[in-house]
């Protein structure tokens, strides 16, 4: 529930009316006015008779833009902050991915820019990664896809400049970027700042913990003093309220416990397994659930063996990787979206702020370095209040870091087995006689067809002697086809999984995930120390490295280690296990360029 400081009445009552005269105008003009009608009392109704998104007196196109998304009620969240937002307030915000929160500030802004005919942008919203950025972006675009002459316009690393500086020439109303490439546009003349009124700042604590504090410092200070400031965050550490004194006035302060409520729908699970047998066992379990399937591994290599090895067993998938470029990124999550393809093997970078409803099932194919990884990977699923399941892949080494896992989300994960071949061969048949059955249903053939394939039963019956269950074996076997329909590998290996006690683990004490200063988290052990021919003489920052590593390889921001910066090197704690392909990478990455 909304806790909220301050609180006002709902927008103020004369922009109300106004909005609702010239709402009241575009009416009169529209041919089809009674469907609209009865859309915006679907709108006005929502689910529970709530009052919908009609109170806040928003303008007829983003009306029409909420109708065609099918929202019908504002969320928690955005009861909340749309009202303040509209007020001009600032806000600062503790909220997650998955409740609403890009509507609740995009719609207000939106709305306050309604007509809005200037050439320079007025909003600049803040994200730690270029996926956020793009899905924030595409958001604004679908909220404003009924408003005339709306331009957002998403800025971030790893794309070209042009493309981007030509759509900086144009109008526009809404910047959508990532610390760097904001800085280097507005560096370069090519982002003209001068009449932003707005500042987001999206994903806070996920910008801090990827060292961009100066960054985003330096970019409030170029901007324009007297802007309203937005500050959305996961967790709200003192940092986080640090910025907040210093920059905001007077927010209205919001905080939705949502994490609880959406995980809830998520059920978390995990699995013992050997490494050796992790293929097997992933295969096992997408047998059993193979539509809608994020599976978390962490290198790009492992992404295409394994999305080969599924295909390869008749899945349809896709990875999605930090070599995969941007434009095929989108081309693969809209595919996933329309459910061309069933199963996505993604490395974590790669699959930040997916947001894609049909997900069924996440498998952390590969334990996740920090428990903020994990919480992310498993909110993939679990999406816009559907129920979703996580399953997570133990191996002996990693018990520990499982119990941690738990502490640190309050979470109990349930033990599951590796389905054996009987688990398998039960669904195989459940599966089939589902179909038998929807196919002897479904065939609506007219009255000669049908005609003629008895005319084919008698056939068999007269000149093959065939009765009726020899006719039905048959065609089963049609379709089932070739191959064997049950499985009878060696499955003896599982229960060797699954007979280890979880109780055994020791807990070291001296745990990763404990410490909440991630970066002094991890043991040495799972380190090794890189030098890179960069330092303070080039005026490195530890923020330039983070982003550099992270969007030349796949290495998560979250799995980088010490940075240490000295006057023409710099060294950096970099996971042990690293990719030589990962490693070729970093030999070659450039830092502020
Ligand atoms: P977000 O927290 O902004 O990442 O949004 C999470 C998901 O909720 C997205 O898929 C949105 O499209 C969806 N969403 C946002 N607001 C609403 C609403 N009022 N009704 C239904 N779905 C919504």
């Amino acid at each position: 529930m909304a806790l909220k400081k301050d609180s006002n009445s709902l927008g103020s009552k004369q922009e109300k009316s106004r909005n609702e005269d010239s709402s009241l105008q575009e009416f009169k003009n529209l041919e089809n006015k009674k469907e609209i009608e009865s859309q915006l009392l679907e709108v006005s109704k929502g689910d529970d008779n709530e009052n919908g998104f009609l109170d806040f007196g928003f303008n007829q196109s983003i009306l029409n833009s909420l109708i065609n998304k099918g929202y019908k009620n504002p969320t928690p969240i955005q009861k909340a902050a749309i009202p303040e937002l509209l007020l001009g307030r600032d806000l600062l915000g503790q909220a997650q991915t998955g409740t609403g929160k890009t509507a609740a500030f995009a719609l207000p802004l939106i709305e306050k820019l309604t007509d809005n005919k200037e050439l320079n942008a007025k909003v600049l919203v803040m994200t730690p990664t270029r996926e956020l950025a793009t899905q924030v972006a595409e958001s604004f675009k679908s909220y404003s896809s009924e408003s005339r002459n709306f331009k957002t316009v998403a800025i971030y690393g790893g794309t070209d400049y042009r493309n981007q500086i030509s759509a900086l020439k144009r109008k526009v109303d809404v910047v959508v970027g990532t610390p760097g490439r904001i800085m280097d546009h507005i560096r370069q003349g090519t982002f003209k700042i001068k009449d932003i009124n707005c500042l987001v700042l999206d994903e806070a604590d996920e910008m801090l913990n990827m060292g961009f504090l100066e960054d985003i410092e330096w970019i409030i200070d170029q901007l324009p003093e007297n802007k309203q400031m937005v500050l959305f965050s996961a967790t709200m550490p003192s940092e986080i309220r640090n910025i907040a004194k210093k920059y905001l006035n007077d927010p209205a302060e919001i905080f939705i416990k949502s994490v609880k409520k959406e995980t809830q729908l998520i059920s978390q699970k995990f699995l013992y397994v050997q490494r050796h047998h992790k293929l097997d066992a992933l295969k096992r379990i997408i047998e059993l659930n193979n539509d809608g399937v994020i599976i978390f591994v962490r290198t790009k290599l492992l992404t295409i063996s394994i999305a080969e090895a599924l295909e390869n067993s008749g899945h349809t998938v896709a990875v999605l990787n930090g070599d995969i470029p941007q434009n095929q990124r989108e081309n693969t999550v809209d595919r996933l979206k329309k459910g061309f393809i069933n199963i996505l093997v993604a490395t974590d970078v790669a699959a930040r702020g997916l947001d894609v409803e049909r997900i069924k099932l996440v498998v952390n194919y590969d334990f996740p370095f920090d428990k903020e990884t994990y919480t992310h990977r498993i909110g993939r699923t679990g999406r816009a209040g559907r129920s979703g399941e996580a399953i997570l892949f133990v191996n002996q080494r990693e018990k520990h870091f499982l119990r941690n896992l738990e502490n640190s989300t309050r979470t109990k994960i349930e033990e599951i087995k590796i389905p054996s071949n009987k688990t398998i061969n039960e669904k195989r048949m459940e599966k089939l006689i589902d179909n038998v059955n929807e196919s002897s249903i479904a065939k609506d053939e007219n009255e000669e067809n049908k005609a003629l394939i008895i005319d084919v039963l008698d056939n068999l019956k007269e000149k093959y002697s065939m009765n009726d269950s020899n006719i039905a074996m048959a065609a089963i076997n049609l379709v089932i086809g070739n191959k064997s329909f049950f499985v009878n590998d060696d499955d003896t290996w599982i229960n060797k999984q699954n007979n280890t006690d979880r109780n055994r683990s020791n807990g070291n004490s001296n745990n990763r995930m404990r410490n909440s200063n991630r970066r002094n988290n991890y043991q040495n052990d799972s380190f090794e120390t890189y030098k890179f021919n960069f330092g303070k003489f080039d005026g490195v920052r530890v923020a330039n490295i983070i982003s550099s590593i992270c969007n030349s390889t796949n290495i998560n921001g979250r799995s980088i280690g010490k940075i240490q910066i000295f006057n023409d090197y710099s060294l950096v704690d970099l996971p042990r296990d690293l990719h030589r392909e990962t490693k070729n990478k970093l030999k070659k990455i450039k830092v502020r360029n």
